[in-house]
């Protein structure tokens, strides 16, 4: 009883956690509308894709399958703390600029495909399933962010283990000082 009550209490505050930081995400200029048909704000999100979605879009993204887009609600479902943390580093133009890279935005009137729903999908489908505009010389902005965190993973490490050094080398030194006395008392 009161350990599913400790359960509760947990995913609430996990649930005021996320909706703070989402929260400030919706906020941003970059973010205020959906990253597919630029109409809608956003309410689910593509954990994976890192954009921002609107509900009509979500649905399309649905249809991709959860092998090419991971389709989270903004305000129903509990994100995974990874996800959370990497949506902070990224936001709806950052995703565009690698995933419209080649798109000409001139081209596709969105206010016209956005009410068609075969069109918004045939949209979607180029975009993230057959990567027709990609900026070809970057990695995804998704994986670029999880790259950068293991690299300063790394480089926390390499930092605690140059603190070990450091501290190994005193660590001899307080021995040799030791050995210096020992055979100064030995002397007497
Ligand atoms: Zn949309």
């Amino acid at each position: 009883m009161s350990f599913l009550k400790n359960v509760n209490v947990q995913e609430n505050n996990d649930m005021k956690r996320q909706k703070q930081i989402i929260n400030k995400l919706l906020k941003k200029l970059e973010n205020k509308f959906c990253a597919d048909c630029k109409n809608a704000p956003p309410t689910w999100a593509s954990i994976n894709l890192g954009v921002l979605i609107c509900i009509n879009c979500s649905g399309c993204h649905r249809e991709l399958g959860a092998h090419i887009s991971k389709i989270k609600s903004i305000n129903l479902d509990v994100w995974p703390l990874d996800a959370l943390e990497n949506f902070k580093q990224i936001n709806n133009k950052i995703a565009n600029d690698y995933w419209e890279y080649n798109l000409n935005l001139k081209e596709i009137n969105f206010d016209k495909i956005k009410k068609n729903r075969d069109e918004i999908m045939k949209f979607i489908r180029n975009k993230y399933e057959y990567k027709k505009w990609i900026n070809i010389n970057e990695i995804d902005p998704m994986q670029k962010i999880k790259q950068n965190n293991i690299n300063n993973n790394i480089n926390i490490n390499n930092n605690l283990n140059n603190n070990n050094e450091k501290y190994q080398f005193n660590w001899n030194y307080f021995n040799k000082n030791i050995n210096n006395n020992t055979n100064i008392n030995n002397g007497k």
